[in-house]
């Protein structure tokens, strides 16, 4: 495939803009990019992007696909995170198979159509109904065509032992690490640019025991895969941190080996500067949450900080019931907006959160492949168009995405197949799909829809 005639293309973030561009799309990979006229490709498929802004596909770092069922659910719009999660626990309880299905496309389409071409989520709930989430999410994201990098989340905490979730909700470690293992063997692929890859994360310190996240981390590192958890998101779980294990997050992190660069954990509201330095120096990557931290006044991640001691930062959406949208360009937008409301208007720039959600989301996920349009890597690539309304009269492309207010991508490729093209999408029947998931979070939130 070919694209050519593109208004601007940005190789990598932080790069200039290639005018008059075009780029050569072989075999799920970046062929060939450059400006001016394209060379003679024998390309099958001509695409025209005069008028558009063309850029590596978004990675989303964080997410709970099931949560779009429970968005806006009237009795926690207001509630801190804690209060938040008990009053939803009981709802996440009644989620099925086809709850997940349903979910993870919805969560999915309006990702895509936000410029985003990977995805990772964190389901960590598990019930004796719902054994086989991440099967089905995986199932989701091959029919909508999405690069998808799930975690297989856990609890084993429950209220009984002091932890937060109640005990229906939360697996033996047994059966934890055993279900776990099964998904590396069935559906992790290790290969460059794979469709599909596996993650392992253990829900929060309140939610899992010491032991599981060791063990956890064991299984990991014999197979390969990345880990992932919640750090350090609210006060009040750094005071539950204090009171039960005696340290800070980060001291209790370094104190079960998953201070180590196979790791990226979300929010990281409350780092100390020291402890900013000890992720810097581990390696350890973040997912920054921002419009969830705003959501639930959780407070401030130390993005800046974080960037200067070398800490990989990637953008996340988060679950939908703390966002409560899925959209990728209103996170870059957020991210560079909340970081100027403390540290002023050079804090960050357009062309920072754009590293941060693609190279650095890529380097989250442990993905060299993805996050630059250079030859070799994978073709994930998103068209917006400048001539929309809201664009109309802006200088800059880039500044045009981010400052001007966010609208859906034009075109989207994912592995070299365009998933969206003319805003719409091209894999799945969105309007089937959004009557049954409005069906199903009636049955699931109750009355209030
Ligand atoms: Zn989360």
């Amino acid at each position: 495939m070919l694209i050519k005639n593109i208004a601007a293309l940005i190789i990598e973030a932080g790069q200039p803009y290639l005018r008059d561009a075009y780029l050569l799309i072989k075999e799920g990979l970046i062929a060939e990019v450059g400006s001016g006229p394209p060379p003679p490709s024998g390309a099958d498929r001509v695409l025209d992007a005069g008028g558009k802004l063309v850029l590596p596909g978004f990675v989303n770092t964080h997410h709970h696909l099931c949560q779009t069922l429970t968005r806006a659910y009237p009795p926690v719009m207001d509630a801190p995170l804690f209060d938040w999660l008990r009053k939803l626990y009981p709802l996440w309880a009644k989620l099925d198979e086809e709850a997940i299905y349903l979910s993870s496309l919805v969560g999915m389409a309006e990702l895509l159509l936000s410029g985003c071409t990977t995805t990772t989520d964190h389901h960590y709930v598990f019930t004796a109904k719902l054994k086989q989430a991440v099967d089905i999410q995986i199932e989701a994201a091959r029919e909508i065509g999405m690069r998808f990098q799930p975690c297989r989340g856990s609890m084993s905490l429950g209220e009984r032992e002091g932890g937060l979730p109640p005990q229906s909700l939360v697996q033996s470690e047994e059966e934890i690490l055993q279900d776990s293992e099964r998904l590396i063997e069935r559906y992790h692929d290790p290969a460059r640019a794979a469709p599909i890859r596996i993650a392992l994360a253990p829900c929060s310190p309140f939610s899992v025991r010491p032991e599981l996240m060791r063990e956890t981390a064991k299984l990991a590192r014999k197979y390969g895969v990345r880990l992932h958890t919640h750090l350090a998101e609210t006060q009040d779980e750094e005071r539950f941190c204090l009171e039960r294990f005696g340290c800070r997050p980060v001291d209790y992190l370094e104190e079960l080996g998953w201070l180590a660069a196979d790791v990226w954990i979300a929010h990281g509201v409350y780092l100390n500067e020291e402890e900013i330095k000890r992720l810097g120096q581990a390696g350890v990557a973040l997912a920054h949450c921002p419009s969830s931290n705003m959501r639930l006044g959780s407070g401030i991640a130390p993005i800046v900080a974080l960037r200067e001691q070398g800490v990989a930062v990637g953008l996340g959406v988060d679950g939908s019931a703390s966002n409560d949208s899925s959209n990728m360009l209103l996170e870059l937008r957020q991210a560079l907006y909340l970081q100027r409301v403390i540290h002023g208007p050079a804090a960050l720039k357009v062309q920072d959160v754009l590293e941060m959600a693609t190279l650095g989301g890529a380097r989250c996920l442990g993905r060299e492949e993805l996050g630059r349009l250079q030859v070799g890597q994978a073709a994930d690539i998103a068209l917006f168009d400048l001539g929309e309304l809201n664009y109309s009269g802006a200088g800059d492309p880039l500044g045009a995405l981010v400052l001007c207010g966010p609208t859906s991508v034009e075109t989207l490729i994912v592995g070299g197949q365009v998933i969206v093209s003319e805003h719409r999408l091209q894999t799945i029947d969105l309007e089937k799909i959004k009557r049954r998931h409005r069906e199903k979070a009636k049955k699931i939130q109750g009355d209030w829809l």
